[in-house]
């Protein structure tokens, strides 16, 4: 038996997040609505409506095929492809065939620790069709859905694994976010994936008939389903002695944890695409390319870099680039002084207290309120200790630092006057803890320092109370 490898593609479709559809003026946010009610005659196919190209979800567009390092090509155009389903009103979808907007990129992404590249064939525009929902002996229609504006990228077929398949398609998804081309929200299907692969012989360069894998809307089900394809594949290789004898499309069924076959692979000339009359061909000069180029924000694995370059570890480092309102707190704190607190405190405190009331982020304390609790702890108005109660109320109550610290009475006590007294009795309550020390048992003087502390209900600064004591006791 050969050594074989898994030779995997993918063709990833990403929703635009534009505020209108693609080719009309209808709410392009579906979620949640009632059936068929963010549809009009443009987008539910009717006859003598005219599409018209929506300008934000080019430049979103071609915006994220920079980000994927694709060119743009000065001219690309629509087509229509044309097969019948009733999720498809117009009996035709909008996309682009020979003419693509963009081609050729790479994108880099890492997989446990180690730096992969898979490269990018093409970029292309096109709407989404409706959704059908089956419901025991009917099928109910919704087309709000449908018109909403997709990128699809297709990749070369350089993933040698599900897991491999998996990390690229993660980064991915972080790089359509950070653009602002997507919002890329997996539980609501806004990023699918059809997948390709075949096996060949280790060290083989050809590349055999394939099985493609249709519709998997989630990370999970794309690194299934390529396991159980692979290793379906690598049996059939076992039974036969070969790869498939032809490409073959499947599906894959979540609940059985396996694929169906579908049919064999239908070729482009079934569709019968060609150029969309009604829509005409695009151009796009350099400099408007330029444009766009130079307003592209700092990518994900950059934004990685430099968290990693702060002394965060990877896990944390991505926590930040995913969640851009944690990010933007602690570049703030980060700013006023050291990244390891800011990290502490937004990374490990902030998500705890977060986590354990329930709430999310957007629930948060603002920066501002962030900022006024370290400055607290700066100005020696509480202790490290005590911020942290403070940030806990500060989730729960959505109150400012100053609020609650006033409220709580929290402030530390600094006062060398009251301190100096607390210190005296002290002293003369624990006459053994001065003994040892006398002896050469420094650790002894924590019971004294401790003893203040008590009595104070932990405000006094811990600080400012050695120092009394030292004065006091050399
Ligand atoms: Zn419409």
């Amino acid at each position: 038996m050969p050594k074989l490898e898994a030779i995997i593609g993918l063709e990833v479709h990403a929703q635009m997040n534009t505020k209108t559809k693609m080719f009309c003026g209808c709410d392009n946010d579906a979620f949640q609505k009632e059936a068929n009610t963010t549809v009009c005659p443009i987008c539910m196919g009717h006859p003598g409506t005219l599409p018209v190209p929506n300008a934000e979800a080019i430049l979103k567009a071609i915006s994220a095929s920079l980000a994927i390092g694709c060119h743009i090509n000065p001219q690309s155009h629509f087509d229509r492809k044309h097969y019948f389903y009733p999720d498809l009103p117009a009996g035709y979808q909008i996309s682009q065939y020979d003419f693509p907007l963009a081609s050729k990129g790479c994108v880099t992404y890492q997989m446990e620790g180690e730096e992969k590249t898979c490269d990018i064939t093409r970029l292309h525009m096109e709407n989404d069709a409706g959704k059908l929902s089956h419901a025991g002996a009917v099928t109910l229609c919704d087309y709000n859905r449908a018109g909403t504006p997709l990128v699809e990228i297709v990749t070369e077929p350089d993933l040698r694994s599900a897991e491999e398949a998996v990390a690229f398609v993660e980064e991915l998804r972080r790089i359509l976010i950070a653009v602002g081309a997507s919002d890329a929200d997996m539980f609501k299907g806004m990023m699918r994936f059809d997948a390709s692969i075949s096996l060949r012989e280790k060290g083989s360069k050809t590349l055999n008939p394939r099985s493609e894998i249709k519709n998997l809307n989630s990370f999970r089900a794309l690194e299934r389903a390529l396991t159980f394809e692979e290793q379906r594949l690598r049996d059939l290789w076992t039974e036969s002695g070969g790869p498939l004898k032809g490409n073959i499309t499947v599906g894959w069924m979540d609940d059985e944890g396996r694929t169906r076959m579908l049919r064999d692979k239908e070729n482009a000339d079934d569709y019968r695409y060609f150029p969309e009359p009604d829509i005409p061909p695009m151009s796009f000069s350099k400099e408007m390319v330029e444009k766009i180029r130079a307003s592209l924000p700092e990518l994900p694995s950059k934004l990685k870099e430099k968290y990693l370059a702060f002394g965060l570890s990877p896990a944390e480092a991505l926590m930040l680039v995913e969640q851009a309102a944690l990010r933007d707190r602690f570049d703030a704190l980060a700013k006023k002084g050291d990244a390891k607190r800011a990290a502490s405190l937004v990374l490990t405190q902030l998500q705890g207290f977060l986590k354990a009331e329930g709430k999310d982020i957007a629930d948060a304390p603002s920066t501002e309120h962030l900022l006024e609790l370290t400055a607290a702890v700066d100005e020696g108005t509480i202790s490290a200790n005590a911020a942290k109660d403070v940030l806990e109320k500060m989730v729960k109550t959505g109150k400012s630092a100053t609020e609650i610290i006033e409220a709580e009475g929290m402030k530390q006590i600094s006062d060398t006057g009251a301190l100096d007294t607390l210190v005296d009795k002290a002293i003369a309550a624990n006459p053994k803890a001065i003994e040892s020390y006398k002896s050469g048992k420094i650790a002894a003087l924590g019971a004294i320092v401790g003893w203040v502390m008590k009595e104070t209900k932990g405000q006094a600064n811990p600080a400012i109370v050695n120092e009394i004591l030292m004065k006091k006791i050399s």
